[in-house]
């Protein structure tokens, strides 16, 4: 029973990207959104931005040659523009003829001035970059990477978690059991998995305190090239987090702490206000009412999730939603998500119980 359930899900997961595929190569998705969807705003986002293979693949980081295409696609379809502007347009009589699109970055990877604003600065496309601060001019980085890189040094055969034990002699195996770590650890509150991620690096025969080598993909912005790139007039920047904690996990003392010192470290940066903000892992349970209201009290206009649908202009801006744009996602689903025309009936839901009475 459980192998017919599966044999049927793979066969509609199949069917589901044959259509796609078929309706990508047509104008058709083009021809919708500028009827159907002519209102949507399109936010996609973006993590890291590669220029060579990782040891350990992570779907957050992208290659530079993909993103390059993405990027000519979106110029040649959309009026791109940065997120604070799209939310003016949004609302204004004035629309311009093609429909709005945003492009983001989460988390504030070194590879994002290094690889991606190159490309952005020579197409002329605007984007927001979202910053954990506490992270910003040191050499530390989020947890995923940390592990990330922890697991592709290691000169370790296994290791032994909570009584589980993870074959590390062969490239696979590490992939298996860095990707199984994350996902496990990505539920647990902050500082239970601060020990836990330490504890690994640990057991994997590095030193949590040593920092990441001058070269590594997985580096974290400085100032000055935030700097740089916001004098661009092309980046925007915006917060999110101090720490990269789950909001929902913490006391409200704790999410305000969180929000306040992110926002006041970016305007301390930009010398600009930071009006921006982004949910750290951006699904419904990871936000709710008390966050929302510290993130009113402290300035913020819009806030962005990673719920994927179409914003309007009557969106919950507290619950903005995006498009996850993952490393291994095909032209045709890069195609079918920017037009809206991927199946979004399930994030849709989840944001409108995420944010009750608004979405
Ligand atoms: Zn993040």
């Amino acid at each position: 029973m459980e192998n017919t359930d599966r044999r049927i899900k793979l066969l509609s997961r199949e069917a589901k990207e044959r259509i796609y595929q078929g309706l990508a190569i047509t104008r058709l998705p083009r021809f919708l959104n500028r009827t159907l969807f002519r209102k949507a705003h399109t936010v996609i986002t973006y993590h890291g931005v590669r220029n060579a293979d990782l040891p350990i693949p992570d779907e957050c980081f992208i290659a530079r040659d993909r993103f390059i295409s993405q990027m000519l696609y979106v110029r040649r379809h959309f009026t791109v523009v940065p997120l604070s502007q799209a939310l003016e347009l949004a609302v204004s009589r004035k629309k311009p003829v093609l429909p709005l699109l945003s492009i983001t970055f989460d988390d504030g990877f070194q590879n994002v001035y290094d690889n991606a604003f190159p490309v952005l600065k020579e197409l002329g496309l605007p984007a927001t970059v979202f910053l954990v601060t506490s992270l910003t001019d040191t050499d530390d980085t989020i947890w995923y990477c940390v592990l990330n890189h922890a697991f592709s040094e290691t000169s370790k055969r296994s290791i032994v978690w909570r009584d589980r034990r993870f074959d590390l002699t062969n490239p696979g195996n590490r992939v298996h059991a860095c990707l199984t770590l994350q996902g496990i650890l990505k539920e647990m509150p902050q500082d239970v998995l601060v020990r836990e991620v330490e504890g690994i690096i640990t057991a994997l025969g590095f030193d949590p305190g040593s920092g990441l080598p001058k070269n590594s993909p997985f580096r974290i912005l400085n100032s000055r090239d935030i700097q740089e790139m916001h004098k661009s007039g092309l980046i925007e920047f915006g917060a999110h987090t101090h720490t990269h904690s789950i909001l929902s996990l913490l006391t409200e003392d704790a999410q305000e702490h969180e929000i306040r010192s992110s926002i006041d470290r970016v305007c301390a940066i930009t010398g600009k206000p930071c009006t921006l903000f982004s949910y750290p892992n951006g699904e419904a349970g990871d936000f709710g009412e008390m966050t929302r209201d510290l993130l009113i009290r402290n300035n913020i206009y819009c806030s962005v999730t990673m719920m994927r649908g179409p914003n309007y202009p009557d969106t919950d801006r507290f619950c903005y939603r995006r498009y996850g744009i993952e490393s291994a996602m095909s032209d045709h689903r890069f195609v079918m998500n920017v037009h809206h025309m991927v199946w979004v009936k399930r994030s849709i839901s989840r944001a409108n119980r995420a944010c009750p009475g608004r979405a």
